[in-house]
């Protein structure tokens, strides 16, 4: 059950300040997002205009905790079918930021491992100017299925450096201190 006390009516606006977020109450609840996408199609836990829905309605705590957050895979289908101009890609994008905050800052709990995959991957670019597919691939599988599981993939990992498709040690590209600039403005 719903209760009126538990619903942030501000929600909305805080998702529209988020770059990408701008467009979220333009949505008039249609469905047409919903019907095109190709991962709701195989999975239907996931409903993006049912979370747009719950946030539009305030549900806050809800909708930054919802595992199907993360299943979406940006594929920018519901973006191009959207009467509304609703951006739902980068609206996504823009709750999910405000989850990952959240969960920083221990107010909420993630259970998905794509914020951590997500995380790691930009800390790498940020690192290195390009990602380092051997140290976030360990690292992930490391931290999300143990060592035992990390070694379950060192085989698999074994035969791609063997056929050339995997680096042991990270690449760096000229212009890493511009690009290191550049992250420290985005994440302002
Ligand atoms: S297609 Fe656009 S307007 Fe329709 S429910 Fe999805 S986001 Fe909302
Ligand atoms: S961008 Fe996400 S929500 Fe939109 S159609 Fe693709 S998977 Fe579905």
């Amino acid at each position: 059950m719903i209760k009126s006390t538990d619903l942030d009516p501000d929600f909305k606006y805080e998702i529209s300040k988020e770059p990408g977020g701008e467009n979220i109450k333009k949505c008039f609840n249609c469905t047409g997002c919903t019907v095109g996408c190709p991962v709701t199609e195989i999975d239907k836990s996931y409903n993006p205009r049912m979370i747009l829905r719950k946030a539009i309605l305030g549900m806050r705590k809800e909708v930054l905790s919802d595992e199907s957050l993360w299943l979406c895979a940006s594929c920018y289908i519901c973006y191009e079918r959207c009467p509304q101009d609703v951006k739902i890609t980068e609206v996504i994008g823009a709750i999910r930021a405000i989850a990952q905050r959240e969960a920083k800052a221990g107010k909420i709990k993630l259970d998905n491992p794509k914020p951590l995959f997500d995380h790691l991957f930009i800390d790498s670019v940020r690192k290195n100017g390009k990602w380092y597919e051997a140290g976030v691939s360990g690292t992930f599988m490391l931290r999300t299925k143990g060592i035992g599981g990390a070694i379950g993939y060192a085989p698999m990992g074994f035969e791609l450096w063997k056929k050339g498709k995997l680096n042991i040690l990270p690449h760096t590209i000229k212009g890493k201190d511009e690009l290191k600039r550049i992250c420290k403005e985005v994440e302002k």
